[in-house]
Protein backbone atom coordinates (compact mmCIF):
# COMPACT_ATOMS: atom_id res chain seq x y z
CA UNK A 1 0.00 0.00 0.00
CA UNK A 2 2.85 2.26 0.72
CA UNK A 3 5.12 1.60 -2.06
CA UNK A 4 1.64 2.55 -4.50
CA UNK A 5 1.22 5.60 -2.92
CA UNK A 6 5.04 6.44 -2.97
CA UNK A 7 5.04 5.22 -6.65
CA UNK A 8 2.00 8.02 -7.67
CA UNK A 9 3.67 10.60 -5.56
CA UNK A 10 6.75 10.18 -7.58
CA UNK A 11 4.73 9.99 -10.29
CA UNK A 12 2.63 13.33 -9.92
CA UNK A 13 5.78 15.05 -9.36
CA UNK A 14 5.95 18.19 -11.97
CA UNK A 15 2.25 17.40 -12.62
CA UNK A 16 -0.30 19.77 -11.96
CA UNK A 17 -2.79 18.26 -9.50
CA UNK A 18 -6.65 19.29 -8.22
CA UNK A 19 -7.26 22.55 -7.78
CA UNK A 20 -10.65 24.03 -7.44
CA UNK A 21 -11.59 23.55 -11.28
CA UNK A 22 -10.62 20.05 -11.18
CA UNK A 23 -12.74 19.28 -8.03
CA UNK A 24 -16.04 21.32 -10.08
CA UNK A 25 -15.21 18.91 -12.95
CA UNK A 26 -14.78 15.98 -10.77
CA UNK A 27 -18.57 16.65 -9.10
CA UNK A 28 -19.86 17.62 -12.43
CA UNK A 29 -19.26 14.08 -14.11
CA UNK A 30 -20.18 12.30 -10.83
CA UNK A 31 -23.84 14.61 -11.39
CA UNK A 32 -23.73 13.17 -14.98
CA UNK A 33 -22.92 10.08 -14.28
CA UNK A 34 -25.55 9.93 -12.10
CA UNK A 35 -28.01 11.36 -13.90
CA UNK A 36 -26.98 9.42 -17.15
CA UNK A 37 -27.44 6.36 -15.39
CA UNK A 38 -30.94 7.06 -13.34
CA UNK A 39 -32.33 8.48 -17.16
CA UNK A 40 -30.15 5.69 -19.16
CA UNK A 41 -29.65 8.72 -20.95
CA UNK A 42 -25.95 7.98 -23.47
CA UNK A 43 -25.37 11.31 -23.89
CA UNK A 44 -25.67 12.42 -20.07
CA UNK A 45 -23.27 9.28 -19.35
CA UNK A 46 -20.83 10.27 -22.18
CA UNK A 47 -21.10 14.39 -21.03
CA UNK A 48 -19.63 12.68 -17.42
CA UNK A 49 -17.22 10.39 -18.45
CA UNK A 50 -15.85 13.68 -20.98
CA UNK A 51 -15.68 15.97 -17.92
CA UNK A 52 -14.16 13.08 -15.82
CA UNK A 53 -11.02 12.86 -18.75
CA UNK A 54 -10.67 16.08 -18.69
CA UNK A 55 -10.39 16.28 -15.11
CA UNK A 56 -7.14 13.33 -15.22
CA UNK A 57 -6.02 15.36 -18.41
CA UNK A 58 -5.54 18.51 -15.88
CA UNK A 59 -4.39 16.47 -12.93
CA UNK A 60 -2.04 14.82 -14.65
CA UNK A 61 -0.93 17.46 -17.02
CA UNK A 62 2.75 18.96 -16.94
CA UNK A 63 1.79 22.36 -18.40
CA UNK A 64 1.25 24.08 -15.10
CA UNK A 65 1.05 27.43 -16.13
CA UNK A 66 -1.23 26.51 -18.69
CA UNK A 67 -3.72 24.65 -15.87
CA UNK A 68 -3.02 27.42 -13.57
CA UNK A 69 -4.84 29.80 -15.78
CA UNK A 70 -7.51 28.18 -16.78
CA UNK A 71 -8.57 27.32 -12.52
CA UNK A 72 -7.88 31.44 -12.73
CA UNK A 73 -10.75 31.49 -15.74
CA UNK A 74 -12.88 29.47 -13.21
CA UNK A 75 -12.28 31.28 -10.65
CA UNK A 76 -13.21 34.38 -12.10
CA UNK A 77 -16.57 32.86 -13.47
CA UNK A 78 -17.58 31.38 -9.98
CA UNK A 79 -17.12 34.95 -8.45
CA UNK A 80 -19.17 36.14 -11.09
CA UNK A 81 -21.93 33.96 -10.77
CA UNK A 82 -21.86 33.74 -6.57
CA UNK A 83 -22.18 37.76 -6.57
CA UNK A 84 -24.84 37.15 -9.16
CA UNK A 85 -27.00 35.06 -6.50
CA UNK A 86 -25.90 36.93 -3.62
CA UNK A 87 -27.22 40.11 -5.34
CA UNK A 88 -30.79 38.00 -6.12
CA UNK A 89 -31.19 36.57 -2.80
CA UNK A 90 -30.64 40.35 -1.13
CA UNK A 91 -33.35 42.04 -3.49
CA UNK A 92 -35.35 39.13 -2.83
CA UNK A 93 -35.16 39.10 1.08
CA UNK A 94 -35.72 43.64 0.80
CA UNK A 95 -38.81 42.98 -1.12
CA UNK A 96 -40.36 40.73 1.14
CA UNK A 97 -39.22 43.18 4.37
CA UNK A 98 -40.08 46.27 2.08
CA UNK A 99 -42.00 48.54 -0.06
CA UNK A 100 -40.48 50.93 -2.19
CA UNK A 101 -42.62 54.20 -2.38
CA UNK A 102 -42.04 56.60 -4.73
CA UNK A 103 -42.74 60.26 -3.76
CA UNK A 104 -45.60 61.34 -5.53
CA UNK A 105 -43.90 65.10 -6.29
CA UNK A 106 -40.12 64.59 -6.51
CA UNK A 107 -39.82 60.96 -7.72
CA UNK A 108 -37.61 60.48 -4.82
CA UNK A 109 -37.62 56.46 -4.09
CA UNK A 110 -38.15 55.49 -0.09
CA UNK A 111 -37.93 52.47 1.21
CA UNK A 112 -40.90 51.47 3.91
CA UNK A 113 -41.35 48.50 6.04
CA UNK A 114 -43.86 46.12 5.45
CA UNK A 115 -46.82 45.39 7.65
CA UNK A 116 -47.47 48.37 9.09
CA UNK A 117 -50.83 49.35 8.15
CA UNK A 118 -51.51 52.93 6.64
CA UNK A 119 -49.28 55.03 7.61
CA UNK A 120 -47.89 58.50 6.57
CA UNK A 121 -44.76 58.70 4.76
CA UNK A 122 -42.59 62.16 5.00
CA UNK A 123 -39.94 62.25 2.23
CA UNK A 124 -36.53 63.44 3.09
CA UNK A 125 -35.63 65.12 -0.52
CA UNK A 126 -38.34 67.43 -0.61
CA UNK A 127 -40.48 67.22 2.41
CA UNK A 128 -44.02 66.08 1.30
CA UNK A 129 -45.82 64.13 3.06
CA UNK A 130 -48.28 61.05 1.97
CA UNK A 131 -50.29 58.15 3.09
CA UNK A 132 -49.68 54.48 1.69
CA UNK A 133 -50.66 51.64 3.05
CA UNK A 134 -47.45 49.34 4.06
ZN1 LIG B 1 -40.36 64.11 -2.41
Amino acid sequence: MNGFRERFARFMIGRYGMDRFGQFLNAAALVFIAAGFFSRSRLLDTAGLVLLILCYFRMFSRNIGKRFEENQKFERIRFRFSETIRKWRFRFQQSREFHIYQCPSCRQKIRIPRGKGKISIHCPKCGNDFIKKS
